[in-house]
């Protein structure tokens, strides 16, 4: 079976549901696990050519991980037992091909398992597949994927937004119920942004980065990118917590995400501030996200003005640390343990060929800033400096928290735009992040959620900001936003 009667007289397929959704119907013995796979992967047949989401499917592991689930399906504990996820191929899977979307990994079979998605095995989730993404997660757009471009479902000749461009597109194609991505400064929440879809980045350290592909170690964070609200909460209740495996992972303990939603928000105080509502950005954008707020208001909560006055500075120092961080990270891909390798006459050699051709334009450019950035007697001027500036944009965010419960902007000053209308411009790309990446420097949580449709039906999200470890007041928010509107509901046509 892949179709389900609604109370309507119509029909759903399998494929287009959500978590809670297939949920139920699996415990109700309604449908079985192996009636949701064929479902995705019927789905996946008749899309993927044009989408393009994945770089590997995985069906031979589905149908293993299938036949584990439906033994297990009676767990009341196990949210996700049966269900078809797809993991960003920056998050390392044991077995299965990992290349974090660059070709120096072309051939990297991990041997060990991240902690995300040892968790979500134990809790009995099916692997449908590994998504495209930006080459280690550096992009806006999945077009510096060593692979090939994603399709925005909403749009072909568009991006999906990046890096997680791949998971936002096989989620918003219905080519997975739901998906894990990475957000070192927008990597989630903008291609959900674009896309038309929920995506979550923790407080940095509430999910363990073991296993994830470092980029920049001390912004990174993976989170769930899904249909609604809900299904992230649930997804954030498999994943967040403590690991010992990841040092920066806080030993805090997660309470159930799924119990604030519903929850009354009157009287919860909205931050608006002025410096996310800028000269250049797209006005349908804007008038989405105003009425957006007004939305709220009439469920009881109460807009505040407030300032970030550091926000100026947010992208320049994203783009001097991140370099940073990466050009050290990055030093691993040698060609000697694992990974591609070019041999040369020599040593010097055989490392200069591997890393010339196995990365990208974009990698080198950003390895070649890092360097320079830490590079003795520009150190002090540029990563030193932008440590500091860092510490101000942190500060901005825990002053105004003293005020307000969430802070709401736009996800993104546009919505998706054209494949190559940005790829000459490297700046014009990193400006597309303006307003994720603080929340990035100041470690602070945050969600995209659809809140609108531009005059051409392009989709555009709104972003709700949190205070260190308050995932639970976003999620009020966004729950009542969320249910209280029709936006999440809507499906591309493909
Ligand atoms: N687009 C930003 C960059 O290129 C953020 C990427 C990310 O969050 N991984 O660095």
């Amino acid at each position: 079976m892949t179709k389900i009667f609604t109370n309507q007289g119509g029909f759903l397929e399998l494929y287009s549901l959500t978590i809670s959704d297939i949920r139920e119907l699996l415990k109700r013995k309604e449908i079985s696990v192996i009636d949701v796979v064929n479902a995705v992967y019927r789905r996946i047949d008749a899309v993927e050519d044009r989408i393009k989401a994945f770089i590997t499917i995985t069906k031979e592991k589905s149908l293993e991980m299938a036949e584990s689930a439906q033994k297990n399906i009676n767990n009341d504990n196990a949210y996700l037992c049966g269900v078809p996820l797809a993991i960003k191929d920056n998050i390392c899977t044991k077995g299965i091909l990992t290349t974090c979307g660059s070709k120096i990994l072309y051939n990297f079979i991990p041997p060990y398992e991240s902690t995300v998605t040892s968790r979500l095995t134990e809790n009995g989730y099916v692997l449908i597949g590994k998504t495209n993404l930006d080459e280690f997660a550096m992009g806006s757009s999945t077009e510096n994927s060593g692979f090939h471009t994603t399709k925005n479902p909403w749009d072909l000749e568009r991006i999906p937004g990046g890096s997680s461009g791949g998971s936002a597109a096989a989620v918003a194609a219905d080519e997975c119920i739901a998906a894990l991505g990475s957000d070192t400064g927008g990597s989630i929440r903008q291609p959900a942004a674009l896309s038309g879809v929920v995506g979550f980045k923790t407080t940095y350290g509430r999910v363990s980065r073991y296993g994830l592909i470092a980029f920049a170690s001390s912004l990174d964070q993976i989170g769930p990118i899904t249909k609604n609200v809900r299904d992230s909460a649930i997804l954030l209740n498999v994943i967040s917590g403590h690991d010992e495996l990841d040092s920066t992972s806080a030993p805090l303990t997660v309470s159930d995400y799924t119990r604030v939603l519903g929850q009354d928000i009157k009287g919860m105080k909205i931050g608006v501030p002025g410096e996310y509502f800028i000269e250049g950005m797209d006005k349908e954008v804007e008038k989405a996200v105003r009425d957006a707020l007004k939305k709220l208001e009439s469920l009881g909560a109460i807009p505040v003005e407030i300032s970030l006055p550091h926000t100026g500075y947010a992208v320049a120092t994203y783009y001097v640390l991140a370099t940073s961080e990466a050009s050290s990270n990055l030093a691993r891909y040698d060609g000697v343990r694992y990974g591609l390798r070019i041999e040369g006459k020599d040593l010097m050699e055989m490392y200069m060929n591997t890393r010339s051709q196995g990365f990208g334009a974009e990698v080198k450019r950003r390895i070649m800033i890092g360097t320079y950035a830490l590079s003795s007697g520009y150190y002090e001027a540029y990563y030193r400096k932008a440590q500091q500036v860092r510490t101000l944009i942190k500060k901005d965010f825990e002053d105004a928290f003293k005020e307000v419960d969430v802070i709401l902007t736009p996800t993104s000053p546009t919505a998706t735009f054209k494949i190559g209308e940005k790829t000459a411009e490297p700046l014009q790309m990193y400006i597309s992040d303006i307003f994720t990446i603080s929340v990035n420097l100041a470690g602070v949580p945050a969600i995209s959620i659809p809140c609108g449709f531009t005059s051409n039906n392009l989709p555009i999200g709104l972003q709700l900001i949190g205070s260190h470890f308050d995932e639970e007041s976003i999620l009020k928010v966004a729950y009542a936003y969320e249910q209280s509107t029709e936006w999440h509901k809507r499906k591309p046509i493909l």
